[in-house]
Protein backbone atom coordinates (compact mmCIF):
# COMPACT_ATOMS: atom_id res chain seq x y z
CA UNK A 1 0.00 0.00 0.00
CA UNK A 2 1.61 3.32 -1.05
CA UNK A 3 -0.78 5.49 0.56
CA UNK A 4 -4.60 6.39 1.20
CA UNK A 5 -6.33 9.27 -0.26
CA UNK A 6 -9.88 10.72 0.26
CA UNK A 7 -10.26 10.89 -3.41
CA UNK A 8 -8.49 8.99 -6.02
CA UNK A 9 -9.71 10.88 -9.58
CA UNK A 10 -8.38 8.47 -13.05
CA UNK A 11 -7.36 11.34 -15.75
CA UNK A 12 -7.15 15.12 -16.25
CA UNK A 13 -9.41 16.29 -18.95
CA UNK A 14 -13.07 18.01 -18.49
CA UNK A 15 -14.75 15.22 -16.41
CA UNK A 16 -12.03 15.08 -13.74
CA UNK A 17 -11.14 18.94 -13.34
CA UNK A 18 -14.92 20.21 -12.97
CA UNK A 19 -15.04 17.63 -10.50
CA UNK A 20 -12.34 18.37 -8.94
CA UNK A 21 -13.01 22.16 -8.76
CA UNK A 22 -16.51 21.73 -7.45
CA UNK A 23 -14.91 19.14 -4.92
CA UNK A 24 -12.15 21.40 -3.72
CA UNK A 25 -14.80 24.11 -3.31
CA UNK A 26 -16.25 22.00 -0.99
CA UNK A 27 -14.50 20.52 1.21
CA UNK A 28 -12.01 21.60 3.91
CA UNK A 29 -7.88 22.23 3.45
CA UNK A 30 -6.98 18.74 5.41
CA UNK A 31 -8.63 16.92 2.14
CA UNK A 32 -6.11 14.31 0.22
CA UNK A 33 -6.63 14.27 -3.38
CA UNK A 34 -4.51 11.82 -5.69
CA UNK A 35 -5.23 12.09 -9.31
CA UNK A 36 -3.64 9.29 -11.49
CA UNK A 37 -2.55 10.39 -15.46
CA UNK A 38 -1.80 8.08 -18.08
CA UNK A 39 -0.07 10.56 -20.15
CA UNK A 40 2.33 13.24 -19.63
CA UNK A 41 2.32 17.12 -19.75
CA UNK A 42 2.78 18.94 -23.30
CA UNK A 43 3.10 22.15 -23.70
CA UNK A 44 0.63 24.22 -25.52
CA UNK A 45 4.22 25.08 -27.42
CA UNK A 46 5.29 21.54 -28.10
CA UNK A 47 1.63 20.75 -29.48
CA UNK A 48 1.95 23.59 -32.31
CA UNK A 49 5.66 22.56 -32.96
CA UNK A 50 4.71 18.73 -33.15
CA UNK A 51 1.14 19.04 -34.77
CA UNK A 52 0.33 16.46 -32.14
CA UNK A 53 -1.52 16.55 -28.60
CA UNK A 54 -0.48 12.91 -27.48
CA UNK A 55 2.62 10.83 -27.58
CA UNK A 56 -0.18 7.91 -28.27
CA UNK A 57 -1.89 7.02 -31.39
CA UNK A 58 -4.93 5.48 -31.38
CA UNK A 59 -3.53 2.18 -32.55
CA UNK A 60 -1.05 2.02 -28.98
CA UNK A 61 -4.22 2.01 -26.58
CA UNK A 62 -6.99 0.30 -28.21
CA UNK A 63 -8.11 -1.54 -31.00
CA UNK A 64 -10.82 -0.74 -33.32
CA UNK A 65 -11.48 -3.47 -36.17
CA UNK A 66 -13.89 -1.50 -37.90
CA UNK A 67 -12.97 -0.53 -41.07
CA UNK A 68 -14.62 2.94 -41.97
CA UNK A 69 -15.03 4.20 -38.42
CA UNK A 70 -13.05 5.54 -36.21
CA UNK A 71 -12.98 7.10 -32.69
CA UNK A 72 -10.68 9.88 -31.06
CA UNK A 73 -8.88 9.47 -27.74
CA UNK A 74 -5.80 11.31 -26.72
CA UNK A 75 -3.56 10.39 -23.91
CA UNK A 76 -2.59 13.35 -22.03
CA UNK A 77 -2.48 16.11 -19.49
CA UNK A 78 -6.02 17.97 -20.22
CA UNK A 79 -6.82 15.13 -22.39
CA UNK A 80 -8.82 16.05 -25.38
CA UNK A 81 -9.28 19.50 -23.78
CA UNK A 82 -6.03 19.98 -25.78
CA UNK A 83 -7.77 18.99 -29.18
CA UNK A 84 -11.24 20.20 -28.99
CA UNK A 85 -12.87 22.85 -30.83
CA UNK A 86 -14.74 24.31 -27.93
CA UNK A 87 -18.69 24.74 -29.34
CA UNK A 88 -20.74 24.85 -26.26
CA UNK A 89 -24.06 23.56 -26.57
CA UNK A 90 -26.76 22.54 -24.14
CA UNK A 91 -28.91 19.63 -25.09
CA UNK A 92 -32.43 20.93 -25.04
CA UNK A 93 -35.14 19.81 -22.73
CA UNK A 94 -36.60 17.44 -24.71
CA UNK A 95 -33.30 15.70 -25.15
CA UNK A 96 -33.49 14.57 -21.76
CA UNK A 97 -37.03 12.72 -22.28
CA UNK A 98 -37.10 11.33 -25.75
CA UNK A 99 -39.22 8.05 -24.66
CA UNK A 100 -41.58 10.14 -23.21
CA UNK A 101 -42.08 12.69 -25.94
CA UNK A 102 -41.27 10.65 -28.63
CA UNK A 103 -41.36 6.77 -28.13
CA UNK A 104 -37.76 6.13 -29.00
CA UNK A 105 -34.50 5.36 -27.02
CA UNK A 106 -34.86 6.14 -22.95
CA UNK A 107 -35.12 8.83 -20.85
CA UNK A 108 -32.83 10.11 -19.21
CA UNK A 109 -32.90 9.53 -14.80
CA UNK A 110 -32.58 13.52 -14.84
CA UNK A 111 -34.28 16.83 -16.51
CA UNK A 112 -32.89 19.89 -17.97
CA UNK A 113 -34.09 21.62 -14.71
CA UNK A 114 -31.72 19.47 -12.52
CA UNK A 115 -28.87 20.26 -14.92
CA UNK A 116 -29.39 23.90 -15.74
CA UNK A 117 -27.68 25.56 -12.36
CA UNK A 118 -24.33 23.32 -13.63
CA UNK A 119 -24.83 24.42 -17.18
CA UNK A 120 -24.67 28.08 -16.24
CA UNK A 121 -21.59 27.54 -14.00
CA UNK A 122 -19.64 25.28 -16.56
CA UNK A 123 -20.37 28.01 -18.99
CA UNK A 124 -18.72 30.67 -15.98
CA UNK A 125 -16.07 28.78 -15.98
CA UNK A 126 -14.96 28.09 -19.39
CA UNK A 127 -16.31 32.03 -20.22
CA UNK A 128 -18.66 30.58 -23.20
CA UNK A 129 -19.39 33.16 -25.80
CA UNK A 130 -23.05 32.76 -26.77
CA UNK A 131 -26.07 34.84 -28.19
CA UNK A 132 -27.91 37.81 -26.49
CA UNK A 133 -30.91 37.91 -28.44
CA UNK A 134 -32.52 34.55 -27.58
CA UNK A 135 -31.49 30.65 -26.75
CA UNK A 136 -32.68 27.32 -27.94
CA UNK A 137 -33.00 26.60 -24.55
CA UNK A 138 -34.24 27.93 -21.14
CA UNK A 139 -31.73 29.81 -19.62
CA UNK A 140 -31.63 31.28 -15.93
CA UNK A 141 -28.34 33.34 -16.88
CA UNK A 142 -26.78 35.63 -20.04
CA UNK A 143 -23.69 34.04 -21.26
CA UNK A 144 -20.41 35.17 -19.55
CA UNK A 145 -19.05 36.40 -23.13
CA UNK A 146 -20.96 38.29 -25.81
CA UNK A 147 -21.49 36.73 -28.74
CA UNK A 148 -19.25 36.11 -31.96
CA UNK A 149 -19.91 38.15 -35.12
CA UNK A 150 -22.10 36.21 -37.71
CA UNK A 151 -21.29 35.82 -41.23
CA UNK A 152 -23.38 37.66 -43.87
CA UNK A 153 -25.30 33.95 -44.87
CA UNK A 154 -25.68 34.27 -41.02
CA UNK A 155 -27.16 37.27 -40.33
CA UNK A 156 -29.58 36.56 -43.58
CA UNK A 157 -30.69 33.01 -41.71
CA UNK A 158 -31.01 34.92 -38.61
CA UNK A 159 -33.51 37.40 -40.12
CA UNK A 160 -35.57 34.61 -41.75
CA UNK A 161 -35.83 31.92 -38.31
CA UNK A 162 -35.04 33.99 -35.48
CA UNK A 163 -36.38 31.27 -33.40
CA UNK A 164 -34.44 28.17 -35.22
CA UNK A 165 -31.21 30.47 -35.92
CA UNK A 166 -28.79 31.73 -33.04
CA UNK A 167 -25.16 32.21 -32.75
CA UNK A 168 -23.14 28.95 -31.87
CA UNK A 169 -22.18 29.11 -28.09
CA UNK A 170 -18.46 28.50 -28.00
CA UNK A 171 -15.18 28.49 -25.39
CA UNK A 172 -13.60 30.29 -28.24
CA UNK A 173 -12.97 33.62 -26.34
CA UNK A 174 -14.74 36.54 -27.95
CA UNK A 175 -12.94 39.06 -25.80
CA UNK A 176 -9.55 38.49 -23.95
CA UNK A 177 -9.89 36.26 -20.61
CA UNK A 178 -6.91 36.58 -18.10
CA UNK A 179 -5.78 33.30 -19.31
CA UNK A 180 -6.36 33.60 -23.31
CA UNK A 181 -6.48 36.07 -26.23
CA UNK A 182 -9.57 36.92 -28.32
CA UNK A 183 -10.22 34.40 -30.81
CA UNK A 184 -9.48 35.68 -34.03
CA UNK A 185 -10.85 33.37 -36.87
CA UNK A 186 -8.02 31.06 -37.66
CA UNK A 187 -10.44 28.38 -37.82
CA UNK A 188 -7.48 25.93 -36.90
CA UNK A 189 -9.19 25.35 -33.40
CA UNK A 190 -7.75 21.42 -32.77
CA UNK A 191 -4.31 23.25 -32.57
CA UNK A 192 -5.29 26.63 -32.45
CA UNK A 193 -2.10 29.01 -32.73
CA UNK A 194 -3.21 31.43 -30.27
CA UNK A 195 -4.28 29.11 -27.14
CA UNK A 196 -7.98 31.38 -27.47
CA UNK A 197 -10.17 28.31 -27.09
CA UNK A 198 -10.84 26.80 -23.23
CA UNK A 199 -8.37 23.79 -22.69
CA UNK A 200 -7.75 22.31 -19.03
CA UNK A 201 -4.34 23.79 -19.43
CA UNK A 202 -4.80 27.27 -19.92
CA UNK A 203 -7.85 27.93 -17.43
CA UNK A 204 -7.73 25.13 -15.12
CA UNK A 205 -4.13 23.79 -14.68
CA UNK A 206 -4.08 25.50 -11.16
CA UNK A 207 -6.45 23.03 -9.61
CA UNK A 208 -3.48 20.52 -9.83
CA UNK A 209 -1.07 22.76 -8.12
CA UNK A 210 -3.70 22.93 -4.68
CA UNK A 211 -1.59 21.87 -1.59
CA UNK A 212 -4.45 19.11 -1.48
CA UNK A 213 -3.78 17.53 -5.32
CA UNK A 214 -0.95 15.55 -5.55
CA UNK A 215 -0.83 14.51 -9.67
CA UNK A 216 0.54 11.55 -10.31
CA UNK A 217 1.82 11.71 -14.69
CA UNK A 218 2.80 8.82 -16.93
CA UNK A 219 0.48 6.51 -14.27
CA UNK A 220 -1.89 4.26 -16.38
CA UNK A 221 -4.80 2.64 -14.74
CA UNK A 222 -4.98 -0.42 -15.10
CA UNK A 223 -8.34 -1.44 -12.70
CA UNK A 224 -9.97 -1.49 -9.24
CA UNK A 225 -9.83 -3.71 -6.36
CA UNK A 226 -13.39 -4.37 -5.79
CA UNK A 227 -14.73 -6.20 -3.12
CA UNK A 228 -17.95 -6.78 -1.48
CA UNK A 229 -19.87 -3.55 -3.01
CA UNK A 230 -16.75 -1.26 -2.14
CA UNK A 231 -13.57 -0.33 -4.05
CA UNK A 232 -10.58 -1.33 -1.60
CA UNK A 233 -7.90 -0.10 -4.07
CA UNK A 234 -6.63 1.39 -7.68
CA UNK A 235 -3.99 -0.53 -9.24
CA UNK A 236 -1.56 1.53 -11.86
CA UNK A 237 1.98 1.35 -13.87
CA UNK A 238 4.37 3.63 -13.81
CA UNK A 239 7.81 3.72 -14.24
CA UNK A 240 7.48 0.00 -15.73
CA UNK A 241 6.51 -1.10 -11.86
CA UNK A 242 2.65 -1.64 -11.08
CA UNK A 243 1.34 -0.04 -7.69
CA UNK A 244 -1.58 0.07 -5.91
CA UNK A 245 -3.15 2.61 -3.62
CA UNK A 246 -6.67 3.46 -1.86
CA UNK A 247 -9.58 5.80 -1.47
CA UNK A 248 -12.10 6.28 0.07
CA UNK A 249 -13.84 7.70 -3.12
CA UNK A 250 -12.76 6.55 -6.84
CA UNK A 251 -14.03 8.89 -9.56
CA UNK A 252 -13.04 7.44 -13.67
CA UNK A 253 -12.64 10.02 -15.63
CA UNK A 254 -10.72 8.14 -18.49
CA UNK A 255 -13.56 8.46 -20.82
CA UNK A 256 -16.15 6.58 -22.38
CA UNK A 257 -13.39 3.96 -24.11
CA UNK A 258 -11.27 3.82 -21.02
CA UNK A 259 -13.55 3.90 -18.40
CA UNK A 260 -15.59 0.79 -19.11
CA UNK A 261 -12.11 -0.90 -20.00
CA UNK A 262 -10.50 -0.32 -16.16
CA UNK A 263 -14.35 -1.42 -15.37
CA UNK A 264 -14.23 -5.05 -17.02
CA UNK A 265 -10.55 -5.38 -16.21
CA UNK A 266 -11.74 -4.71 -12.48
CA UNK A 267 -13.86 -8.02 -13.13
CA UNK A 268 -17.18 -6.08 -13.29
CA UNK A 269 -19.62 -7.76 -15.34
CA UNK A 270 -22.99 -5.66 -16.52
CA UNK A 271 -24.53 -5.99 -20.00
CA UNK A 272 -24.08 -2.13 -19.86
CA UNK A 273 -20.45 -1.50 -19.11
CA UNK A 274 -18.90 -1.54 -22.22
CA UNK A 275 -22.62 -1.82 -23.70
CA UNK A 276 -24.26 0.89 -25.51
CA UNK A 277 -21.49 3.01 -27.59
CA UNK A 278 -22.73 5.62 -29.63
CA UNK A 279 -21.61 8.96 -31.12
CA UNK A 280 -23.52 11.70 -33.18
CA UNK A 281 -23.36 11.08 -36.85
CA UNK A 282 -22.57 13.93 -39.08
CA UNK A 283 -22.32 14.12 -42.62
CA UNK A 284 -21.46 17.99 -44.80
CA UNK A 285 -23.02 19.84 -47.60
CA UNK A 286 -21.36 22.45 -49.52
CA UNK A 287 -24.14 25.77 -50.20
CA UNK A 288 -23.65 27.80 -53.50
CA UNK A 289 -24.79 31.22 -53.14
CA UNK A 290 -25.89 33.50 -55.51
CA UNK A 291 -23.99 36.73 -55.05
CA UNK A 292 -23.27 36.61 -51.65
CA UNK A 293 -20.05 36.48 -49.81
CA UNK A 294 -19.64 34.21 -46.64
CA UNK A 295 -16.91 34.56 -44.06
CA UNK A 296 -16.71 37.70 -42.49
CA UNK A 297 -17.44 35.76 -38.96
CA UNK A 298 -15.48 36.14 -36.09
CA UNK A 299 -14.52 32.69 -35.00
CA UNK A 300 -14.29 29.28 -37.15
CA UNK A 301 -17.99 28.40 -36.68
CA UNK A 302 -20.54 31.01 -36.24
CA UNK A 303 -24.22 29.77 -36.55
CA UNK A 304 -26.49 26.78 -35.23
CA UNK A 305 -29.26 25.91 -37.06
CA UNK A 306 -32.18 24.20 -35.09
CA UNK A 307 -34.50 24.16 -37.97
CA UNK A 308 -34.33 20.74 -38.04
CA UNK A 309 -33.50 19.48 -34.32
CA UNK A 310 -36.52 19.29 -32.62
CA UNK A 311 -40.23 17.97 -33.42
CA UNK A 312 -42.79 15.11 -33.56
CA UNK A 313 -40.52 14.13 -36.49
CA UNK A 314 -38.31 12.61 -33.92
CA UNK A 315 -40.92 9.58 -33.32
CA UNK A 316 -40.03 8.56 -37.09
CA UNK A 317 -36.47 10.18 -37.40
CA UNK A 318 -33.15 11.84 -36.03
CA UNK A 319 -32.95 15.84 -34.42
CA UNK A 320 -30.15 17.76 -36.90
CA UNK A 321 -28.12 20.40 -35.33
CA UNK A 322 -26.85 22.17 -38.54
CA UNK A 323 -23.57 24.08 -38.03
CA UNK A 324 -22.53 27.00 -40.39
CA UNK A 325 -18.93 27.41 -40.53
CA UNK A 326 -16.75 30.26 -40.85
CA UNK A 327 -14.03 28.19 -41.83
CA UNK A 328 -12.92 29.50 -45.40
CA UNK A 329 -12.86 26.99 -48.57
CA UNK A 330 -13.13 28.76 -51.72
CA UNK A 331 -15.21 28.25 -54.39
CA UNK A 332 -13.70 27.62 -57.57
CA UNK A 333 -15.07 30.42 -60.10
CA UNK A 334 -13.05 33.21 -60.93
CA UNK A 335 -14.87 36.17 -58.76
CA UNK A 336 -16.85 34.24 -57.13
CA UNK A 337 -14.60 32.66 -54.53
CA UNK A 338 -16.40 33.51 -51.16
CA UNK A 339 -19.73 32.59 -52.69
CA UNK A 340 -19.63 29.52 -51.00
CA UNK A 341 -21.14 28.33 -47.33
CA UNK A 342 -20.03 24.82 -45.58
CA UNK A 343 -22.25 23.18 -43.00
CA UNK A 344 -22.43 20.51 -40.79
CA UNK A 345 -25.38 18.33 -40.14
CA UNK A 346 -25.33 16.58 -36.88
CA UNK A 347 -27.30 13.76 -36.00
CA UNK A 348 -28.32 11.89 -32.99
CA UNK A 349 -28.06 8.19 -33.02
CA UNK A 350 -29.62 5.44 -30.80
CA UNK A 351 -27.48 3.47 -29.05
CA UNK A 352 -27.44 -0.37 -29.24
CA UNK A 353 -26.29 -2.80 -26.19
CA UNK A 354 -24.72 -4.84 -29.35
CA UNK A 355 -22.02 -2.30 -30.17
CA UNK A 356 -19.88 -1.97 -27.43
CA UNK A 357 -16.18 -1.90 -25.70
CA UNK A 358 -14.81 -5.24 -24.68
CA UNK A 359 -11.03 -6.28 -23.48
CA UNK A 360 -8.71 -8.03 -25.74
CA UNK A 361 -8.12 -11.21 -24.29
CA UNK A 362 -4.21 -11.14 -25.68
CA UNK A 363 -2.89 -7.68 -24.93
CA UNK A 364 -5.71 -5.78 -22.33
CA UNK A 365 -6.99 -3.00 -24.16
CA UNK A 366 -9.96 -2.09 -25.05
CA UNK A 367 -12.07 -3.45 -28.01
CA UNK A 368 -14.59 -0.99 -30.10
CA UNK A 369 -17.40 -3.53 -31.53
CA UNK A 370 -19.53 -1.27 -33.72
CA UNK A 371 -21.86 -2.06 -36.69
CA UNK A 372 -23.27 0.82 -38.35
CA UNK A 373 -26.05 3.77 -37.05
CA UNK A 374 -29.53 3.19 -36.55
CA UNK A 375 -32.39 2.93 -39.19
CA UNK A 376 -33.73 6.14 -37.22
CA UNK A 377 -30.79 8.30 -38.40
CA UNK A 378 -30.45 7.12 -41.50
CA UNK A 379 -33.98 7.84 -42.05
CA UNK A 380 -33.06 11.81 -41.21
CA UNK A 381 -30.14 11.53 -43.35
CA UNK A 382 -32.67 10.81 -46.24
CA UNK A 383 -35.06 13.01 -45.57
CA UNK A 384 -32.79 16.11 -44.98
CA UNK A 385 -31.59 16.50 -48.57
CA UNK A 386 -34.46 17.50 -49.12
CA UNK A 387 -35.30 19.58 -45.50
CA UNK A 388 -31.99 21.53 -45.60
CA UNK A 389 -33.04 23.01 -48.79
CA UNK A 390 -36.28 24.03 -47.18
CA UNK A 391 -34.52 25.02 -44.13
CA UNK A 392 -31.97 27.34 -45.88
CA UNK A 393 -34.22 28.65 -48.42
CA UNK A 394 -33.82 32.67 -47.12
CA UNK A 395 -30.18 32.32 -48.70
CA UNK A 396 -30.04 32.90 -52.40
CA UNK A 397 -29.16 28.92 -53.10
CA UNK A 398 -27.50 28.27 -56.95
CA UNK A 399 -27.20 24.55 -55.63
CA UNK A 400 -26.36 22.20 -52.60
CA UNK A 401 -23.45 19.52 -52.85
CA UNK A 402 -23.07 17.05 -50.82
CA UNK A 403 -20.73 15.23 -49.58
CA UNK A 404 -21.25 11.41 -50.16
CA UNK A 405 -20.18 9.56 -47.07
CA UNK A 406 -21.24 10.32 -43.34
CA UNK A 407 -17.89 11.25 -41.43
CA UNK A 408 -16.08 8.53 -40.18
CA UNK A 409 -15.93 10.59 -36.53
CA UNK A 410 -17.52 12.71 -34.50
CA UNK A 411 -14.61 12.47 -31.91
CA UNK A 412 -17.42 11.97 -29.39
CA UNK A 413 -17.63 8.88 -27.35
CA UNK A 414 -20.36 8.36 -25.47
CA UNK A 415 -22.66 5.54 -23.87
CA UNK A 416 -20.64 2.33 -22.99
CA UNK A 417 -21.88 2.90 -18.73
CA UNK A 418 -24.87 4.52 -18.62
CA UNK A 419 -27.26 6.34 -15.77
CA UNK A 420 -30.59 5.55 -14.81
CA UNK A 421 -32.38 4.58 -11.71
CA UNK A 422 -32.64 0.58 -12.40
CA UNK A 423 -29.45 -1.52 -11.83
CA UNK A 424 -30.44 -3.97 -14.11
CA UNK A 425 -30.06 -1.61 -17.34
CA UNK A 426 -28.09 1.18 -15.93
CA UNK A 427 -24.39 1.18 -14.36
CA UNK A 428 -24.39 4.26 -12.74
CA UNK A 429 -27.45 6.42 -10.81
CA UNK A 430 -28.36 10.18 -11.45
CA UNK A 431 -25.02 11.18 -9.27
CA UNK A 432 -23.17 9.05 -11.31
CA UNK A 433 -21.95 7.01 -8.48
CA UNK A 434 -22.22 3.04 -9.47
CA UNK A 435 -25.19 1.02 -8.27
CA UNK A 436 -23.08 -2.21 -7.60
CA UNK A 437 -19.96 0.19 -5.89
CA UNK A 438 -21.13 3.36 -3.88
CA UNK A 439 -17.84 4.70 -3.49
CA UNK A 440 -16.90 4.76 -6.92
CA UNK A 441 -18.35 7.70 -9.52
CA UNK A 442 -18.15 6.77 -13.41
CA UNK A 443 -17.95 10.17 -14.91
CA UNK A 444 -17.73 11.64 -18.57
CA UNK A 445 -19.98 11.28 -21.77
CA UNK A 446 -20.09 6.87 -20.17
CA UNK A 447 -22.72 8.17 -18.64
CA UNK A 448 -24.74 9.33 -21.50
CA UNK A 449 -28.31 6.87 -21.91
CA UNK A 450 -29.19 8.65 -25.47
CA UNK A 451 -26.57 10.43 -27.80
CA UNK A 452 -28.70 14.40 -28.91
CA UNK A 453 -27.01 16.14 -31.44
CA UNK A 454 -25.36 18.85 -29.29
CA UNK A 455 -21.97 18.09 -28.85
CA UNK A 456 -21.16 16.77 -25.36
CA UNK A 457 -18.71 18.22 -23.94
CA UNK A 458 -20.41 21.24 -21.57
CA UNK A 459 -23.09 18.47 -20.30
CA UNK A 460 -20.15 16.09 -19.37
CA UNK A 461 -18.96 19.00 -17.20
CA UNK A 462 -22.40 20.31 -16.00
CA UNK A 463 -22.53 16.13 -15.32
CA UNK A 464 -19.19 16.62 -13.42
CA UNK A 465 -20.27 20.03 -11.18
CA UNK A 466 -23.29 18.25 -10.07
CA UNK A 467 -21.97 15.10 -9.31
CA UNK A 468 -19.69 16.75 -6.83
CA UNK A 469 -22.43 18.72 -5.33
CA UNK A 470 -24.10 16.42 -4.63
CA UNK A 471 -21.54 14.38 -2.36
C1 LIG B 1 -10.72 16.98 -32.49
C2 LIG B 1 -11.81 17.00 -31.47
C3 LIG B 1 -12.71 18.04 -31.46
C4 LIG B 1 -13.74 18.06 -30.49
N1 LIG B 1 -14.57 19.12 -30.46
C5 LIG B 1 -15.55 19.18 -29.54
C6 LIG B 1 -16.41 20.31 -29.47
O1 LIG B 1 -16.28 21.27 -30.22
N2 LIG B 1 -17.40 20.30 -28.54
C7 LIG B 1 -17.59 19.26 -27.69
O2 LIG B 1 -18.53 19.30 -26.89
N3 LIG B 1 -16.77 18.19 -27.72
C8 LIG B 1 -15.76 18.13 -28.62
N4 LIG B 1 -14.91 17.05 -28.65
C9 LIG B 1 -15.14 15.97 -27.68
C10 LIG B 1 -14.49 16.30 -26.34
O3 LIG B 1 -13.12 16.45 -26.52
C11 LIG B 1 -14.81 15.17 -25.33
O4 LIG B 1 -16.21 15.13 -25.15
C12 LIG B 1 -14.15 15.45 -23.99
O5 LIG B 1 -12.77 15.59 -24.11
C13 LIG B 1 -14.44 14.33 -22.99
O6 LIG B 1 -13.86 14.69 -21.77
P1 LIG B 1 -13.41 13.58 -20.72
O7 LIG B 1 -12.80 14.28 -19.58
O8 LIG B 1 -14.56 12.68 -20.42
O9 LIG B 1 -12.35 12.65 -21.49
P2 LIG B 1 -10.98 12.94 -22.27
O10 LIG B 1 -10.88 14.34 -22.69
O11 LIG B 1 -10.88 11.90 -23.31
O12 LIG B 1 -9.87 12.68 -21.17
C14 LIG B 1 -9.60 11.43 -20.60
C15 LIG B 1 -8.41 11.58 -19.67
O13 LIG B 1 -8.13 10.33 -19.03
C16 LIG B 1 -6.75 9.96 -19.22
N5 LIG B 1 -6.71 8.49 -19.21
C17 LIG B 1 -7.28 7.65 -20.10
N6 LIG B 1 -7.09 6.37 -19.71
C18 LIG B 1 -6.40 6.40 -18.55
C19 LIG B 1 -5.89 5.40 -17.67
N7 LIG B 1 -6.08 4.11 -17.91
N8 LIG B 1 -5.19 5.80 -16.56
C20 LIG B 1 -4.98 7.14 -16.29
N9 LIG B 1 -5.44 8.12 -17.11
C21 LIG B 1 -6.15 7.76 -18.22
C22 LIG B 1 -6.39 10.63 -20.54
O14 LIG B 1 -5.00 10.80 -20.70
C23 LIG B 1 -7.13 11.96 -20.40
O15 LIG B 1 -6.42 12.88 -19.59
C24 LIG B 1 -13.87 17.00 -29.57
C25 LIG B 1 -12.96 15.95 -29.60
C26 LIG B 1 -11.93 15.95 -30.52
C27 LIG B 1 -10.95 14.82 -30.50
S1 LIG C 1 -10.77 30.17 -34.70
FE1 LIG C 1 -8.53 30.43 -34.59
S2 LIG C 1 -8.12 31.69 -32.81
FE2 LIG C 1 -10.24 30.95 -32.67
S3 LIG C 1 -10.09 29.14 -31.39
FE3 LIG C 1 -10.01 28.46 -33.53
S4 LIG C 1 -7.84 28.37 -34.05
FE4 LIG C 1 -8.04 29.58 -32.15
Amino acid sequence: MDNNYDLILVGSSFASSFFLLEYLRRFGPDRRVLVLEWGRRRSHQENIESRRHSDFDFEDIAHNPHPTKQWVSNIVFGGNSNCWWACTPRMLPSDFELNSKYGVGVDWPIGYDDLEPFYAKAEQIMSVSGPDDGSPFPRSTPYPQPPHRFSEPDRVLKQANPDTFFVMPTARARVATKNRPACCATSTCHLCPIDAKFTVQNELAWLYEDPRVELRLNAKVTHLELAAGVAKGVHYEKDGRTHRVAGDLIGLCANALMNPSILLRSGVSHPWVGGGLSEQVSNSAKIYLDNLDAFQGSTSLTGHGYMLYDGMHRRERAACLIEFSNKPVLRPEFGRWRQILPVKLIYEDLPKLEHKIDIDSGDGKPRTIFGRHSDYTQRAIDENRQLLARAVSALPVESIEYEGQVSRTEAHILGTARMGTDPSTSVVDPGLTMHSHRNVLVLGGSAFPTCAPANPTLTICALSLRAASML
